[in-house]
């Protein structure tokens, strides 16, 4: 049974009461495992432009299914989310405290590993199936599953992709085995979009580098074990002039700052990282001196995915709460399911989830192909963003008066669906990599 109590057709019917008693294979429309089907661009092959030229920008179409292992990974990660993640998350949203527990128990089945090489202590699996479990555990607690991005795509990314042995070697098995948490820190005050206005400055000085500034809106970032913090090393070049390190919190002269109080995502923690003649090892930068914006720009395919990911899972729950609750609530005698402008509704969310999860995994799995995906990752973290916002919007809207209430889920999931169109780059960011991408490819086929 979904709901409990009342009875359907009048104003105490079922759906008057938060429907958060569903658990395991009652949860409802989530997607059915392994169905997917995607595209992959093919760059070559004959015709398909107008004025015959050799190159076509069509796509070749692939019907590929999950494999086993991914519907493994997509079902460990759901029966934990539904179940153990979904024990807390109503309350800890509440009190804006962030689940260390959870976290542990993550990282315990691997979550926190998912694609660092065994030799890491990790799981050694790709970015589709990173992608399956933030899904799965966005559907739950979207504040969760930010720091497991971040710690995956970004912290873990870099430091495996760009770091030392020594480097590797001396955060990588901690990171995965959850003991440290990984974080990212590189938006400063007047530094948002623009990476290259980063001001917080790194010195050079004997075997150490001095790290001066501040550094907000950072992640988990009273949590970190492990900070990645890009600086400038240089003040005369400026992208260039980025270096990359790796901080511990207990480095002297590190502290955390404000504290933000977020309209969602209040499980997560945002904070201020605070440098002040903050000492950091030569050993701990990342690559060499000058890879900074490199690294930062590197990243971000792997950021933007995982941010697509948590917004098919907010978009998913907005409709899975939408029409579990349509069909309880009657009014003028009816379910409020049967009125069109519900259906209407209904219909525009599952087909933009579906278009949505399909540019998701097309960008996963070209990444997990090691093919050039920037585009595709900006592709779907613009579109997968958007539509989850009006996901959100039209699911409380069909919950009426109610779904403003704390009582139903989908009042923490409007809120939370809000900054998937601001961080890891604003929508208009997005827009602006997918059209130099677009025009860049105009410009390689028909020369001006
Ligand atoms: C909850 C939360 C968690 C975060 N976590 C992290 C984290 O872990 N690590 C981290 O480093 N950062 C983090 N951030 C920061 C986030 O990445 C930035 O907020 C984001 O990149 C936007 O930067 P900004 O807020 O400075 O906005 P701005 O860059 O000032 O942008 C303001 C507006 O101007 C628009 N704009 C800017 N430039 C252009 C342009 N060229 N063309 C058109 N429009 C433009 C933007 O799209 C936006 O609408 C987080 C932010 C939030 C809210």
């Amino acid at each position: 049974m979904i709901f409990d109590g009342g009875h359907p057709g009048n104003s105490e019917s079922k759906a008057r009461q938060a429907p958060d008693r569903r658990s395991g294979e009652d949860w409802g429309l989530t997607p059915p495992p392994g169905s997917c089907i995607f595209l992959i661009p093919a760059r070559t092959g004959p015709g398909g432009l107008a004025n015959g030229a050799n190159h076509t920008m069509q796509g070749t179409v692939m019907f590929i299914d999950l494999t086993e292992e991914e519907r493994m990974i997509q079902k460990t990660a759901r029966d934990f989310a539904r179940r153990d993640i979904a024990a807390v998350a109503e309350q800890s949203n509440r009190d804006g405290v962030f689940q260390d527990d959870i976290y542990r128990r993550l990282a315990g089945l691997g979550f926190m590993g998912m694609t660092m090489p065994e030799e890491f202590g990790g799981v050694g699996l790709g970015n589709l199936c990173l992608s399956l479990a933030l899904e799965e555990i966005s559907m739950v607690c979207p504040s969760t599953a930010v720091a497991v991005s971040v710690h995956n795509s970004l912290a873990n990314y870099i430091i495996h992709t760009w770091g030392s042995d020594e480097l590797k070697r001396r955060y990588l098995p901690r990171m995965t085995s959850g003991e440290l948490i990984g974080v990212y820190a590189l938006t400063e005050p007047n530094a948002g979009s623009d990476v290259a206005a980063i001001a917080m400055s790194a010195a050079r000085d004997g075997g150490d580098w001095v790290l001066n500034g501040s550094k907000i809106f950072i992640s988990t970032g009273d949590r970190a074990g492990v900070i990645v913090v890009i600086a400038r090393s240089d003040p005369d070049e400026r992208t260039r002039g980025l270096t990359a390190f790796v901080v511990e919190p207990v480095f002297p002269g590190f502290s955390v700052g404000k504290i933000e109080h977020k309209m969602g995502l209040r499980a997560s923690t945002t904070v201020e990282l605070v440098f002040e003649d903050c000492r950091v090892p030569a050993a701990n930068v990342i690559g060499e001196e000058g890879m900074g914006m490199k690294i930062a720009l590197g990243s971000l395919e792997g950021g933007r995915i995982g941010i697509a990911s948590q917004s098919l899972g907010i978009a998913q729950t907005a409709l899975d709460e939408a029409v579990l609750f349509a069909r309880e609530r009657r009014q003028f005698g009816e379910r409020i399911i049967d009125f069109q402008a519900t259906r209407w509704k209904i219909a525009e969310m599952a087909t933009n989830i579906d278009a949505a999860r399909l540019l998701v995994r097309r960008a996963a799995r070209l990444r997990d192909a090691g093919r050039p995906c920037g585009k595709e990752a900006s592709m779907a973290k613009l579109f997968a963003s958007r539509i989850a916002n009006e996901a959100v919007y039209d699911s409380l809207q069909i919950h009426g008066g109610v779904g403003y209430t704390q009582e139903f889920k989908i009042e923490r999931f409007f809120r939370d669906a809000r900054v998937l169109e601001i961080y890891e780059g604003t929508s208009e960011i997005q827009r602006i990599v997918i059209a130099k991408k677009v025009i860049d490819e105009y410009e390689r086929i028909f020369p001006a």
